[in-house]
């Protein structure tokens, strides 16, 4: 063999005994074969089978692995992002004629690519109040072929009835998804309250180090997975395994940093509560909430994500107060190692049911710092908020 060639052919080097507890990184777009039969019947291999980098790496399958046991599903398929899990969850099961119905609060990228993309191609798009199941049953018909949940909901946390929902929704011959990105599966299993399919924003909590983007789509029953498997290879969507592997190295420590940072969670709350300028606080956890009976009821745990809504007139003032953070960031998606604090609009993005206060809620991601460092900030910024509006006054 000459130089040339051996820089391009790898040498097969003794893998026995090799037992690492770390998922090896395996790339590929091509996978040989050993002879020109077992190319010919590389369809034979059929999906667990190995055939092109497209669909599928033992990299990627372990993480695929991990997450179907977590969720109790079928199968599980890796995606680009939690919005790509949200689209691909529905596109493979509507066609024009055929109806959604979206629970309201529902993740806003979701809402647009039902507004935009799903009416494009005539599907008939609704949204449903998510703690309603009377509105959902009078906009529920015979086209209805998706019911799709996020509990909690997106900023307003709202936590809907899975099992009446799926009920409902099964009883019109309606698939049944919802979008698990707040609790992930270590603390709510949609798939055994009657979900069908299960998507997860993996980039927030079971990553959790704010440098990657990836999502995944669960289903309970095998039926499901062909349709999505195809839709997946004819748009050509398939993931990276050096993300797959971040995912898996970042997901063993989900348990113990959802226990932590919901109990750092809730100690910052019991302050935002206290305060003059705070209204209330969005929180399933907290026993005061109206959704705490359903969360108690469905949930095994809360993350680390909470709003806060101030009292009437006082909102404009919060996004100047935000400077004083010294611990805290200020930015977009949560569930990372350093906590967050993003102002979020929510009017624009109901419509279903009416948001009746002011337009800005503060929605925090409490993470892995020290809890008196984000006190301090906590406090910090309420002073600076009370200020602000004393002055206005
Ligand atoms: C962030 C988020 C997503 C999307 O996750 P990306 O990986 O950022 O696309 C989906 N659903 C919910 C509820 C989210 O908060």
């Amino acid at each position: 063999m000459k130089d040339l060639t051996r820089c391009v052919i790898t040498p097969e080097v003794n893998t026995e005994g090799f037992k690492s507890l770390a998922v090896g990184v395996h790339r590929a777009s091509t996978i040989v074969f050993d002879n020109a039969a077992d190319y010919a019947n590389r369809g034979a291999r059929g999906p667990d089978g190995y055939s092109y980098g497209l669909y599928g790496t033992p990299t990627t399958r372990t993480l695929e692995a991990k997450l179907t046991a977590l969720e109790q599903g079928a199968r599980t398929f890796l995606v680009p992002s939690g919005q790509a899990a949200n689209t691909i969850a529905v596109l493979p099961f509507l066609k024009a004629g055929d109806g959604i119905l979206i629970a309201d609060t529902a993740y806003p990228p979701m809402r647009d690519f039902a507004d935009t993309d799903l009416d494009r191609f005539g599907v008939e798009v609704d949204y449903y109040d998510p703690l309603d199941l009377s509105d959902l049953e009078r906009r529920i018909n015979s086209r209805t072929k998706i019911v799709w949940c996020e509990s909690p909901g997106s900023t307003t946390m709202e936590v809907q009835d899975l099992p009446r929902i799926a009920q409902l929704a099964h009883k019109h011959g309606a698939l049944v998804g919802c979008d698990n990105t707040w609790a992930t599966p270590i603390n709510y299993k949609p798939l055994s309250l009657g979900a069908d399919i299960v998507t997860e924003g993996l980039t927030k909590y079971i990553a959790e180090h704010s440098d990657l983007l990836l999502g995944s789509l669960t289903v309970r029953d095998e039926r499901l997975v062909a349709p999505i498997r195809s839709t997946l290879g004819r748009l050509g969507i398939s993931v990276s395994p050096d993300d797959a592997s971040m995912v898996l190295r970042g997901m063993e420590t989900l348990g113990v940093r959802m226990q932590h940072s919901s109990e750092v969670a809730m100690s910052l709350i019991e302050r935002l509560q206290a305060s003059e300028v705070v209204e209330r606080v969005l929180y399933p956890a907290l026993p005061t909430d109206p959704s705490y009976t359903v969360w108690q009821r469905d949930f095994t745990g809360a993350s680390a994500v909470f709003s806060v809504i101030f009292k009437p007139g006082i909102a404009n003032h919060v996004p100047s107060s935000l400077d004083v953070l010294q611990t805290f960031a200020i930015g977009a998606s949560w569930g990372g190692t350093r906590s967050l604090v993003a102002p979020m609009p929510v009017k624009g993005h109901r419509s279903a049911t009416k948001w009746a206060g002011d337009d800005l809620i503060l929605r925090i991601s409490v993470g892995l710092e020290d809890p008196q460092d984000l006190i301090d900030d906590i406090d910090a910024v309420l002073a600076d908020i009370t200020s602000r509006v004393r002055v206005d006054r």
